[in-house]
């Protein structure tokens, strides 16, 4: 199969890549480098069934030329973090719904088999825990910026499933919870790497709020697995959305502590008031934990990897990276 991935130096772009690279698929990966970063898939330039454009899905012809030859893109391509998505809400929402648009424009051209990348920042402040696919969605109010990033994906998620029925296009929506892992950057506002970093450095743990807020974080590895069985079974997922992360469940306050012990560093705890991390008036999400039994049912997907795995596998990578900067 050969595959188009939009977001393919990204975080997960760049962790699928390799993943259908190494079971003898072909790749073109298509990233204008906003967030995404050239050294997650510097390692692939020379593989003789990948290709890489330098390039936004906002350029029609390039986007044309690329879904013309592949036969299954994944969209991942999207703007990152709710620090970026506070600070520039313009160009979230450009990013997010034009670009979701134009892929989807350019997909049915070619009859391109499609996954578009959702959030579970699309169930809002629902406390219908734990989210279900078919559950209400509760955002809030659009004076507040982060809820464009919410209210965007969701028109993603409706431009794909309307592809579906009005045009047979073979659509899947995954709605990611928390992905982490190496490669993951901090600058974005995620919290594993943030805390991963100041473990190692001796700096304090900047928790946000009380800290009793809690979240779910899957693998990166889990969830291309997860894509990689929804790319392979469109007759049984196409038209669906699926969930994809890990139901166990940390509070900001834990997590913290366990990146304390297992970079068995003297780092203290610092709370910042969410009004000075973000801005004033942010609304954070209470709980969040995914509802697993849809993609469990369909394609027999679960996660893998323990949260104290995931934090050994970005505590060595964050690791090395000093090393080669020392
Ligand atoms: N967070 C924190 N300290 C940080 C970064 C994030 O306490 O330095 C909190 C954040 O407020 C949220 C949780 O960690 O409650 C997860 O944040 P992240 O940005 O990783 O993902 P989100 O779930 O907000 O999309």
């Amino acid at each position: 199969m050969h595959v188009l991935i939009t977001g393919g130096a990204g975080f997960i772009g760049s962790h699928l890549a390799e993943a259908l690279l190494a079971r003898g698929d072909s790749v073109a990966a298509l990233d204008d480098l906003s967030t995404g970063n050239f050294q997650h898939i510097a390692h692939l330039r020379h593989h003789p069934n990948f290709s890489f454009a330098i390039e936004s899905v906002h350029n029609g012809q390039v986007l044309d030329r690329l879904a013309s030859q592949a036969d299954a893109i994944v969209h991942l391509a999207a703007a990152v973090g709710v620090q970026l998505v506070v600070e520039k809400p313009t160009e979230t929402i450009e990013t997010n719904v034009l670009g979701t648009d134009a892929v989807l424009r350019t997909a049915r051209r070619y009859r391109c088999r499609t996954l578009i990348a959702s959030t579970s920042e699309v169930y809002g402040k629902s406390a219908e825990i734990p989210f279900n696919e078919e559950g209400d969605l509760l955002l809030g109010p659009s004076s507040r910026s982060r809820w464009g990033y919410a209210a965007s994906k969701l028109v993603d998620e409706f431009l794909g499933l309307a592809a579906y029925q009005e045009y047979g296009l073979p659509v899947t929506v995954a709605r990611f919870f928390n992905t982490v892992g190496p490669r993951q950057t901090g600058r974005y506002g995620m919290v594993v790497p943030r805390f991963v970093r100041q473990g190692l450095t001796g700096a304090p743990i900047t928790v946000y709020g009380d800290g009793e807020q809690s979240r779910c974080f899957c693998h990166v590895a889990d969830v291309t697995q997860a894509l990689l069985s929804l790319l392979d079974q469109p007759g049984t997922t196409a038209g669906q959305i699926y969930n994809i992360g890990s139901n166990r469940e940390v509070t900001i306050n834990q997590l913290a502590q366990l990146v304390i012990d297992h970079t068995d560093s003297g780092s203290q705890i610092e709370y910042v008031p969410y009004s000075e991390a973000y801005a004033p008036g942010f609304e954070d999400m209470r709980r969040r934990v995914p509802d697993i039994r849809k993609i469990h049912d369909a394609i027999g997907w679960t996660p893998t990897h323990s949260l104290e795995e995931i934090l050994d596998s970005v505590i060595e990578y964050e690791r090395k990276r000093f090393e080669i900067r020392d």
